[in-house]
């Protein structure tokens, strides 16, 4: 939202009056403190990543960077964790609390761009491109790591920090199998942040999704000489869909089924003996995912009878919705009050409004104000994340910040235009401060660690976590 220069005056006396409402302890001022020091490596981070731009599961080169640089900074890395050769846990310290602080860095297929703000695929031929900003993610959550083990070590303060590198967001993969490994078991409290084109505190659940494969076995024929002897599984997976359609009608308004057909045979005159459908099932919560999964199951079943074909579902992952934790929240937001949303420069803004225009959209630049955190969670928008899953073993909050420009269309080329540019390091450098501040509130503050906890455990009703993948799964490959 552009602002009349007056309420922007306005809006920054109000930032002022927040700003004066927090006086920062020596241990949070010295965290602060180190995050500027830090500035040009979360800016160096965020643009070796964007070079790199690597899909899930390949991104070797980005977590050997982030790993070894923690090293440097006197983290003790573990590589290769639950069987991804791109996970790893940085841990420094000892003893409790033992505070959790998230990094992703996977980049999407087929959205790479010039950090232009026109659509122009890169000049190197790298066709992927962080379209959600995950370069941003971790260079602002190692950022605010490096910060907090050097405050904590020039305040000599105790407990445990660690940095999870967690890939594979994208295909929403490497937490799930991060989580049913236990790394984040011994958790007091975890934080987390993305790149938005909004700055505010995270406050809807987003949804529980089940993520499938179905895949048909028919027989081979001749389509025109002998298709008595065929049995097509291109037919089971149409009718398979077909089933699933006319199921729309009977969900709720909430429940959201999308597909591809990533394989449907090879050639118009050979019966399909193989063929594969893509499902993702979504809804507000795990119980009903399961439901409509069950559902979508019995229509494979009936599909694989009716064309005489065989079949089998392989659930490639599944999350929960995300466990919101008040407390946590409002410590977020108190802190991201006092760091406020990152400043744009004029060149920054004109930027914005250009890819706005190239976009055909209202061009108003970049969002520079931080969003009041309401008193109860808004209704359900967008996707399903993987950081969900973590939220329902430790106490866990996260954040957005401004790191494109309004309203651009998200994991696209548009949003990798932005996080390639100085506007989206801002964000990121914001994030960090304030994963910074509120790491080192978990740090010290005693009671908002019992708070987070009795937030958590009413509820939850002290269930313990369950994976929605079965227990001796291994992660999948990546994809081709
Ligand atoms: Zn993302």
């Amino acid at each position: 939202m552009v602002y009349p220069y007056v309420m922007k005056l306005a809006l920054l006396c109000f930032c002022a009056i927040a700003a004066a409402a927090q006086t920062l302890t020596p241990v949070k001022q010295a965290a602060l403190d180190e995050v500027g020091t830090l500035e040009p490596t979360i800016r160096e981070i965020s643009t070796s990543l964007w070079k790199l731009s690597e899909t899930a599961l390949r991104e070797r080169k980005s977590s050997e960077l982030l790993a070894r640089l923690l090293e440097r900074e006197g983290f003790r890395v573990e590589r290769g964790v639950s069987g991804m050769p791109t996970a790893f846990i940085a841990t420094y310290g000892s003893g409790k609390p033992i505070i959790g602080i998230l990094a992703e860095y996977d980049a999407l297929p087929g959205v790479g761009n010039e950090a232009v703000p026109k659509k122009a695929p890169r000049a190197d031929g790298v066709s992927s491109g962080h379209g959600c900003g995950h370069n941003l993610f971790a260079a602002g959550s190692v950022g605010a790591a490096i910060a907090i083990l050097r405050a904590m070590e020039s305040q000599e303060l105790p407990g445990t920090l660690r940095l999870y590198g967690t890939p594979a967001e994208e295909t929403v993969v490497g937490k799930v199998y991060l989580a049913k490994y236990g790394v984040f078991d011994d958790l007091d409290a975890c934080l987390e942040w993305h790149p938005s084109d909004e700055t505010k505190v995270d406050n809807q659940t987003g949804r529980a999704l089940n993520n499938f494969e179905v895949e048909f076995f028919g027989q081979a024929a001749h389509a025109s000489a002998d298709p008595w002897n065929g049995r097509s599984a291109l037919d089971a997976v149409e009718m398979m869909d077909y089933g699933v359609n006319m199921m729309r009608e009977h969900v709720k308004p909430t429940t959201r089924i999308h597909y591809v057909i990533p394989n449907g045979g090879d050639a118009p005159n050979v019966v399909p003996e193989y063929a594969k459908v893509w499902y993702y099932v979504r809804d507000v919560d795990r119980p009903s995912v399961e439901k409509w999964y069950a559902w979508i199951q019995k229509i494979a079943a009936g599909a694989a009878m009716a064309t005489r074909t065989d079949y089998k579902v392989f659930l490639i992952t599944g999350v929960h919705e995300y466990n919101l934790n008040r407390p946590l929240q409002e410590a977020l937001q108190k802190n991201l009050s006092f760091v406020g949303a990152p400043h744009f420069t004029d060149t920054e803004q004109v930027f914005g409004r250009k890819l706005q225009e190239f976009l055909k959209i209202k061009q108003i630049g970049f969002r520079d104000e931080v969003k009041p955190l309401a008193d109860k969670p808004g209704p359900v928008e967008g996707g399903s994340t993987d950081v969900a899953e973590v939220s329902y073993i430790t106490p866990t909050a996260g954040f957005n910040v401004t790191t494109a420009a309004a309203d651009v269309p998200w994991h696209s080329w548009a949003t990798t235009a932005c996080h390639g540019t100085s506007a989206g390091e801002k964000g990121a450098t914001v994030a960090a401060k304030v994963l910074a501040l509120t790491g080192i509130d978990l740090f010290t503050d005693a009671a908002l660690r019992e708070q987070a906890e009795a937030f958590f455990e009413k509820k939850t009703g002290g269930k313990p976590y369950e994976c929605p993948i079965p227990r001796d799964q291994q992660p999948p490959p990546p994809k081709q």
